[in-house]
């Protein structure tokens, strides 16, 4: 199967080919006729599965030949629940955008930074993508009009859900026509999702992507049986004997995630945390300077390690183990993502030797066991 196949124009599929996506996913395979022919999508599809092509690529070859609507009515809008999934889907806008000889702007607005630069930008914006909250603050300021958006995307609509965005989705809602086109996109199917799905789309497609259980089995995991007061050695010397480059950590709590990168640096490896304590400014930066090369350790709390988006992450590292194995499986994809292999590390003490049987037998997978009182950590 080949991208030629699924009615995307010329320009588009040069812009495939530059960017070396030779094959469609599934999830791509199935969407782009549905969305092209203008069908309301629902998705169910897991994170690392495609599905941002999925409807980048059909929402540009409709926006090539539509007209441009007034200054400052986007056509397309795209909410999603963190500023690192904005930032992140618009970069895959702008890859794809910006091959075409049709100038289609886009842009990501979303809060915890000054909204006057983000008013500026707005001007001749055709996709636009945002958090709820600012969205409705942009809305209330005069800065952008929804009553041209003649398609609607919701992006990770259940972390969207689970931050407590509905009541801003519902007011964004009544601000759009009603004539319009709506893709949903969920890693999960739960109740609150329905509930939207219900209320936003008509007659929808459905596709349902299950790739967590084959993304699990290409993720290569070991876990190793440490002392509490040896899992700081351990991690170092795991860093640097295996001499990792780029590896996303992660910790139960935002004052463990401080500490370990403390220690990290002490210790001469460079490293930043992610968690909800930082600002926004702080998480771009350290996510930006991560994705570069510049820091080698990112250490992350569970619900934001979850909006970080790296290509094929090599490794990921339980410090300490989350409470649910839903966490476990969501930490541990975000290596190997895209068909690539990656690793994943668990630090694991006697005290959470029997949580980790209880995810392994969740997940339907054991992990090998490395006993680490052997290897000596004497300086590390
Ligand atoms: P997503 O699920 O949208 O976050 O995409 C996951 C990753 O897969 C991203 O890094 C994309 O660049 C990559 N990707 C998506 N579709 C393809 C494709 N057809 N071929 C190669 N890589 C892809």
């Amino acid at each position: 199967m080949s991208f030629s196949t699924l009615g995307l124009s010329s320009e588009l599929l040069s812009a495939l080919e530059a960017q070396k996506y030779q094959t469609p996913y599934p999830i791509q395979q199935i969407a782009i006729p549905d969305i092209l022919q203008g069908h309301d999508i629902l998705g169910i599809a897991p994170t690392g599965s495609g599905k941002t092509a999925a409807y980048v690529l059909p929402i540009l070859n409709q926006l090539q030949s539509l007209k441009k609507t007034k200054n400052r009515h986007v056509q397309t809008l795209v909410l999603v629940p963190s500023r690192e999934l904005a930032i992140q889907v618009n970069e895959v806008v702008q890859s794809f955008a910006s091959s075409l000889t049709e100038r289609i702007k886009s842009l990501a607005v979303f809060g915890g930074v000054s909204i006057n630069p983000q008013m500026i930008a707005l001007q001749h914006v055709s996709i636009l993508v945002a958090t709820p909250g600012r969205l409705l603050d942009l809305v209330n300021s005069n800065a952008v009009s929804l009553s041209g958006v003649d398609t609607l995307v919701l992006d990770e609509a259940d972390k969207m859900l689970n931050l407590g965005f509905k009541e801003e989705m519902e007011r964004i809602f009544k601000l759009l026509p009603n004539k319009r086109q709506n893709l949903l996109f969920s890693a999960t199917f739960s109740e609150d999702v329905d509930t939207v799905h219900q209320q936003v789309l008509n007659e929808p497609k459905i596709i349902r992507i299950k790739a967590l259980k084959k993304n699990i089995d290409q993720i290569i995991q070991t876990a190793y049986r440490v002392s509490e007061e040896r899992k700081g050695p351990l991690l170092r010397y795991i860093i640097k004997s295996k001499e990792l480059t780029q590896v996303l950590v992660f910790t139960s709590s935002t004052h463990k995630a401080d500490r370990v990168v403390e220690k990290l640096r002490q210790n001469g490896i460079e490293a930043g945390a992610i968690h909800s304590k930082k600002s926004q400014s702080v998480r771009t930066k350290t996510l930006e300077r991560f994705k570069d090369g510049a820091l080698r350790v990112v250490v992350a709390t569970d619900l934001l390690g979850r909006g970080i988006d790296i290509d094929l992450l090599p490794y990921i590292i339980n410090y300490e183990l989350p409470r649910s194995p839903k966490d476990y499986v969501h930490r541990i994809g975000r290596t190997g993502r895209a068909e690539a292999s990656g690793e994943a590390i668990s630090l694991i003490t006697e005290e959470e030797s029997a949580h980790f049987r209880i995810i392994q037998k969740k997940m339907g997978k054991w992990v090998t066991m490395v006993e680490s009182d052997e290897l000596n950590l004497q300086g590390y």
